[in-house]
C-alpha cells in the first residue's frame, strides 16, 4: 500500500528505535536500567485518582465533551495562570483543553502553516515541532541551542528570507533536553522579535513546575504585549504524573487559539469531561504533590551531579526539567555510545542526535527512575572504566 506523501516526510519517531533495542536486550535476559525515556515513574497522586473515580460515576460526563473544554476546566486554568504567573486569561477565548499537549502542539502547525512555509524550531528539540512541520509540508528551520549561548537561540543569525516566510517560532523552556530555563528578559526578546516579524511564538511549558536552586520558571505570557502574538502549551503529564491520562491545554493569543480550536473541532471531539474534572482537582489541590515531586527530582539530580562529575563527564547542571544533557566521551558518537552502554552495562539512555543535528555528541539521561536504580546505573558505568 502506498502511504500519503506527507508521511514520507516524517522520519521514524526516535523513541521507537530505542524501545526496540531495549526489548531485544530484555528478551536476552538483560536487567535493563532505562534512563532513556521521560515518563514519570511515580503514580498519579491519590486525590486526583479519587476525583476521577467519583467523576466517572456522573452520567453528565458520559456524553460528548464540550469542544473547547469544560467551562469548569477553562476557569480552573485561568485561576492557575493568575495564581502561578500573575497572568490574566479569558476562559472563553484564551484557553483550550487538549488531549495531552502533544496533540495541540502538532495541531497548531496544521492550523497556521502552509506548504513551503518555514517554522523556527529549537535544535535539539522535543521532536514533535519538526515532525508536525514536516507533516504540513512546511520546512522546519533549526535554531541551534548551544552551550555557549546557555542553550538559548541566537535570533540574529536567522536569514531574512527565512524570517519573511516563517509562520511559527517554537521554544520550550524549561527545556527538554538541555535543562535550560529562560528568564523574562529572554522571553521578552523572543516576543519582541515575533511581534516585529508577525510570527506566532509558542512556548512549550510542560516543565514549568520543575526547576532547581531557587529558580522559578516564568510563563512567556508574562512578557509585555505577549498576548498579541504568543501561545503557551501546558501539560498535566509531568507536573502530576499523568502521562497516561492525556490532558493538557493551550493558552494565550485569542486569534491563534481560535484557529487551533477550528482545526481540532474537525479532528477530535474534546477531552473526556471526567478527566478534565480530575485535572481541575490537580490544579486546585496539587501544590503539595508538586512540592513532593520537586524534592524527589532534586534529590536524584544531586545524585546525578555527583556521579557524573566523579566519572568525568562533561555537562551543564540543569536548571529545570528532569534531564541531564551529557557530552559523550571522545571517540564516540551519540549512537555508538548509546549502543555500547546498553550492550556493556544494560543502561539505556537517549542518543542526542535523535533531538536534532545539534544534539550529535550528546546523550540525554532522565531522572524518572528510583534513586537506587539511578545509583546502580552509575555504578555499572563506573565499572566500564571509561
Ligand atoms: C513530555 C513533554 C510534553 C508533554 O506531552 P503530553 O502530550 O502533554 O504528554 C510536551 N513537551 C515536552 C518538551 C515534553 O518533554
Amino acid at each position: 500500500m502506498k502511504q500519503a506523501r506527507r508521511l514520507d516526510n516524517a522520519p521514524p519517531y526516535l523513541f521507537v528505535e530505542i524501545e526496540e533495542n531495549i526489548k531485544k536486550a530484555l528478551a536476552n535476559g538483560v536487567d535493563v536500567i532505562n534512563l532513556g525515556i521521560g515518563d514519570p515513574d511515580m503514580p498519579t497522586p491519590d486525590f486526583v485518582v479519587q476525583k476521577m473515580t467519583e467523576a466517572l460515576k456522573n452520567p453528565a460526563y458520559h456524553s460528548y465533551p464540550e469542544y473547547d473544554g469544560a467551562l469548569e476546566f477553562r476557569c480552573a486554568v485561568a485561576r492557575f495562570y493568575k495564581k502561578r504567573f500573575g497572568v490574566d486569561l479569558d476562559s472563553e477565548t484564551e484557553v483550550v483543553a487538549l488531549l495531552g499537549s502533544k496533540e495541540g502542539i502538532a495541531h497548531i502547525f496544521f492550523a497556521l502553516v502552509n506548504e513551503g512555509d518555514f517554522t523556527l524550531v529549537p535544535d535539539p528539540q522535543y521532536p514533535v515541532y519538526e515532525l508536525a512541520t514536516a507533516l504540513t509540508g512546511g520546512v522546519a528551520y533549526p535554531m541551534p541551542l548551544l552551550k555557549e549561548n546557555g542553550f538559548f537561540p541566537d535570533l540574529s543569525i536567522i536569514p531574512k528570507e527565512v524570517i519573511k516566510r516563517t509562520k511559527i517560532l517554537f521554544v520550550n523552556y524549561p527545556n527538554n533536553p538541555t535543562g535550560a530555563v529562560a528568564d523574562m528578559e529572554q522571553f521578552q526578546s523572543i516576543v519582541d522579535f515575533a511581534l516585529k516579524h508577525d510570527i506566532v511564538v509558542c512556548n512549550d511549558n510542560a516543565y514549568s513546575e520543575f526547576t532547581y536552586d531557587g529558580i522559578k520558571a516564568p510563563s512567556i505570557l508574562m512578557a509585555k504585549n505577549a498576548k498579541n502574538i504568543a501561545v503557551e502549551f501546558h501539560s498535566f503529564s509531568k507536573s502530576y504524573n499523568m502521562t497516561g491520562w492525556r490532558l493538557g491545554f493551550a493558552v494565550g493569543n485569542r486569534d491563534a487559539i481560535c484557529k487551533l480550536k477550528k482545526m481540532k473541532n474537525n479532528i477530535d471531539s474534546g477531552v473526556f469531561t471526567a478527566i478534565q474534572i480530575a485535572g481541575v482537582e490537580a490544579l486546585e489541590s496539587g501544590d503539595k504533590s508538586v512540592e513532593n515531586m520537586q524534592k524527589i527530582y532534586a534529590r536524584r539530580r544531586n545524585i546525578a551531579i555527583t556521579e557524573l562529575k566523579k566519572l568525568g563527564f562533561e555537562f551543564v547542571v540543569p536548571k529545570g526539567a528532569f534531564y541531564f544533557w551529557v557530552k559523550v566521551p571522545d571517540g564516540f558518537t551519540s549512537k555508538s555510545f548509546t549502543a555500547m552502554l546498553l550492550d556493556k552495562t544494560g543502561v539505556a539512555v537517549a542518543p542526542g542526535n535523535g533531538y536534532g543535528q545539534y544534539g550529535e555528541g550528546y546523550i540525554r539521561i532522565s531522572l524518572t527512575i528510583s534513586d537506587i536504580r539511578l545509583k546502580e546505573a552509575f555504578e555499572r558505568i563506573e565499572k566500564l572504566g571509561l
